[in-house]
């Protein structure tokens, strides 16, 4: 048995072939992929990602140059450049996001993934396996892509960029990301790793079930039962996310509160020849809209202004409409709620251009550019309401329709 993690509605599991995927027959989430649990592809692929890895951080990112003068940076100069400069909070989010947390994911999977293709069970696999899965929102390097791109923009127009070896290793190193995050399929890997640990898919007939939030497995009965930890990959099991509402409006108001000064307070300085332009977040956007880069305007615009507002609009909705009681058009309310879980981490966006743009553009007084107090904000909003969602929990709104249909 399968319960669906988006509406709990219970389905008997039948095996889809490769390419394919089973939905939701309730609300269409994503259920699980083919069950191909080979293990070849997705090594090969995690080696693969670990040598770009390596090669990435090695070697020199970009160039700079201007007025005869040249700056080099790596992946790991932005973060250097924030902790210099006080900004310790940015200095830890994007080296957390943008090189420790992709690394950890990496070496967990050969972790994995080795000894299973030997035939051995490595110890903690189950557990190994769920941090793999839940490290996956949080390693950026696709949004860091996209950083590097706003920044090269920005730059090209009054300075030559030399994009360097580090730099391609990293573009290869994103496709190699995800074709392994597409060959690896954890609802196969769970039988292997389970493997003595718990029955798998036992044949569950009872009344009530549970639904282990981070593997999918199931058991019947109540939680009292079987204790608090799921017996396959030792997660906490709850019937539903604890405090699921109170913890949600909590961080969801924070959000909108810093939200205010991210707007307000400039992201950036801009000090060409001894003057200083402070830059927010629209100003930004005004600066790549006068300069004729309408995709990049219009990408930022789109990443830093509309997506926290309709993020925290949706939950905002979703939360009001769960504690009304509403049964208003359960299976659209949670297709928004996929949205807001799927768009929130690129908002993050400004925030990897600017840890490029201040360790590239260092020229003392003729081209310098320093991080603003809007840009810690900026990046507390991102967090905060990328944490909103995942501590929402959309089961909510279909134990309404359940309640009032029986
Ligand atoms: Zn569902
Ligand atoms: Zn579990």
């Amino acid at each position: 048995m399968v319960l669906c993690h988006e509406c709990d509605l219970p389905h008997a599991f039948e095996a889809v072939p490769r390419g394919r995927k089973a939905k939701c027959a309730r609300c269409s989430a994503h259920l699980y992929g083919a069950m191909t649990d080979e293990l070849d592809r997705p090594l090969a692929l995690a080696v693969a990602g670990m040598i770009l890895f390596l090669v990435a951080n090695m070697f020199i990112f970009m160039t700079f140059e201007m007025e005869g003068r040249e700056q080099a940076n790596s992946l790991v100069s932005g973060s250097i450049e924030f902790w210099r400069a006080g900004y310790w909070e940015l200095a830890l989010l994007v080296f957390l996001s943008s090189v420790f947390l992709p690394f950890c994911s990496l070496a967990l999977m050969l972790y994995l993934l080795v000894p299973l293709r030997l035939g051995i069970t490595p110890v903690w696999a189950a557990r190994v396996l769920r941090w793999v899965v839940s490290l996956r929102p949080w390693a950026m390097m696709e949004v860091y892509m996209l950083g590097a791109l706003v920044a090269i923009v920005k730059l090209t127009d009054f300075a030559d960029i030399t994009l360097e070896p580090g730099f391609y290793a990293f573009v290869a190193l994103i496709l190699v990301l995800s074709a392994t995050n597409a060959a690896l399929h954890p609802e196969a890997l769970w039988q292997r790793v389970s493997a003595g640990r718990a029955t798998g898919q036992e044949a569950v007939d009872a009344q009530t079930v549970v639904g282990c939030h981070a593997c999918g497995h199931v058991l019947p009965g109540n939680l009292e039962a079987h204790g608090q930890n799921c017996p396959r990959c030792d997660a906490a099991m709850h019937h539903r996310k604890p405090e699921s509402l109170t913890r949600t409006w909590a961080v969801l108001i924070a959000a909108a509160i810093f939200y205010v000064p991210a707007n307000i307070y400039p992201i950036m300085t801009v000090i060409s020849f001894g003057q200083g332009t402070p830059d927010t977040i629209l100003s930004g956007v005004i600066h790549l809209i006068e300069a004729n880069q309408w995709p990049i305007a219009i990408l930022v615009f789109f990443a830093s202004v509309f997506v926290p507002i309709l993020k925290i609009g949706i939950l905002g909705f979703l939360l009001i409409s769960v504690q009304i009681g509403s049964n208003w058009r359960p299976r659209e309310r949670t297709a928004a709620y996929r949205v807001t879980e799927f768009i929130g981490r690129w908002s993050m966006i400004d925030i990897f251009m600017i840890s490029i743009l201040v360790a590239l553009v260092k020229l003392d007084a003729v081209a310098t550019i320093e991080a603003g107090p809007g840009a810690v904000a900026f990046a507390a909003v991102v967090i905060l309401t990328m944490v909103s969602a995942m501590s929402f929990d959309p089961r909510l709104i279909w134990d309404q329709v359940e309640d009032s249909h029986g």
